[in-house]
């Protein structure tokens, strides 16, 4: 059978700013008949997420992710339908998902391998699955709950950075419906700051890229900074640091800023932000969604449950067709666009 897929063209370098030609579409082939155990599946939906840079580098410097290799067909989180199977759990027409989906248009699976998933647990909107539903989701609320110490009553200030983005924009959110009183957030463009406050109810938000951030930031949140959600390092985090308070907490949920450049991660501190973390005892312990896959089924329920009463405001933007992932995936690198981006291949 053939069908069409995407893979990695050229690696933008250690340092090097990822764009859309590093991707390339190409007619493959798949087996007409599957085997025992596998299903064949049609892609309905890819994810396109900043953890994938790691994954264009020969060595991705991590353990737990493996580098995409050159001509080879590209992977991720993804969503599709079964269109035949031989596997006992899945039938024809069952909705799956992975998190190492072959970015292409249909694909034979082993059925161990996928999750399946409750489409009205999202009233339909299956896409959720991959954002606010999926492990974006996940990583924030878990994010909030195992690194944050957020206690309610407890009157504490909660600053995100990289507010607008997929989970930055559910960090905030799911801050204050844990209980913090107070949710300020750090965007770069003065639509991401409005939408942050007049649809997802943060109480304020700084355009990192106009003005004095640390003025800023002093004036927002007159008590100090209680939990800091960071998902971008570098100078921004030094600043919303340098403004915590004594015992307080980050949870170091990704450092976007530094994913083009040649650094371990989490990329050390500067000498005078980690002596204020060490003088204030501010915790700043790595997190890793994919440890607490303990926590998903319950966690996925109660976030379905927030995004069905409206507690939970969800932006996704959709990019249409295959081909276009590539420019979808430099275009989120770049921050273009507000809460998660998914790329749909089939409807
Ligand atoms: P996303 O939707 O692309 O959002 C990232 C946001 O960061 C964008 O809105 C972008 O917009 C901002 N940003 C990009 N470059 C920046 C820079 N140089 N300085 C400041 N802000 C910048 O990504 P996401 O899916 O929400 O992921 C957010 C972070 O979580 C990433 O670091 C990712 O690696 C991490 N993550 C961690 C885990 C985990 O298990 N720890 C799991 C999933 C994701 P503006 O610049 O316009 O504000």
């Amino acid at each position: 059978m053939i069908i069409q897929r995407v893979v990695l063209n050229s690696r933008p370098g250690k340092n090097g700013v990822p764009v859309a030609e590093n991707f390339r579409l190409e007619q493959g082939t798949i087996a007409d008949t599957i085997q025992a155990g596998q299903v064949r599946v049609k892609t309905l939906y890819l994810s396109v997420d900043p953890y994938m840079r790691c994954r264009m580098n020969e060595d991705t410097g991590s353990d737990y992710l493996q580098p995409w290799q050159l001509s080879e067909v590209a992977d991720g989180g993804g969503i599709g339908v079964v269109e035949e199977s031989k596997h006992q759990n899945l039938a024809k027409g069952d909705f799956v998902t992975s998190f190492t989906w072959p970015w292409q248009t249909v694909a034979i699976l082993d059925g161990d391998l996928l999750q399946k998933l409750v489409p009205e647990l999202v009233s339909g909107r299956l896409s959720y699955f991959l954002g606010a539903a999926g492990i974006t989701g996940l990583t924030a609320l878990l994010g909030v709950r195992e690194k944050g110490h957020v206690a309610a009553g407890a009157n504490q200030t909660m600053v995100v950075s990289g507010a607008a983005g997929a989970c930055g924009s559910l960090a905030g959110q799911i801050g204050r419906l844990e209980g913090c009183s107070r949710v300020v957030g750090i965007a770069g463009t003065d639509e991401k700051c409005s939408i942050l406050v007049q649809e997802m109810g943060f109480d304020a938000a700084i355009n990192y890229k106009k003005g004095d951030v640390a003025k800023q930031l002093r004036e927002l949140c007159p008590g100090g900074v209680d939990v800091y959600f960071d998902n971008v390092g570098g100078d921004i985090s030094d600043t919303v640091i340098s403004q915590m308070n004594q015992n307080s907490h980050i949870i170091l949920c990704g450092q976007i800023s530094q994913y083009n450049k040649d650094v371990p991660y989490p990329p050390p501190l500067p000498p005078d932000t980690e002596k204020i973390q060490k003088e204030r005892n501010i915790t700043r312990e790595r997190f890793l969604v994919l440890n607490y896959m303990d926590k998903q089924e319950a966690s996925v329920l109660q976030l379905c449950q927030w995004i069905q009463e409206g507690k939970l405001k969800v932006r996704e933007t959709v990019v249409e067709g295959l081909a276009n992932i590539g420019a979808a995936f430099q275009s989120m690198m770049n921050g273009g666009n507000i809460g998660k981006q998914v790329v749909l291949v089939s409807k």
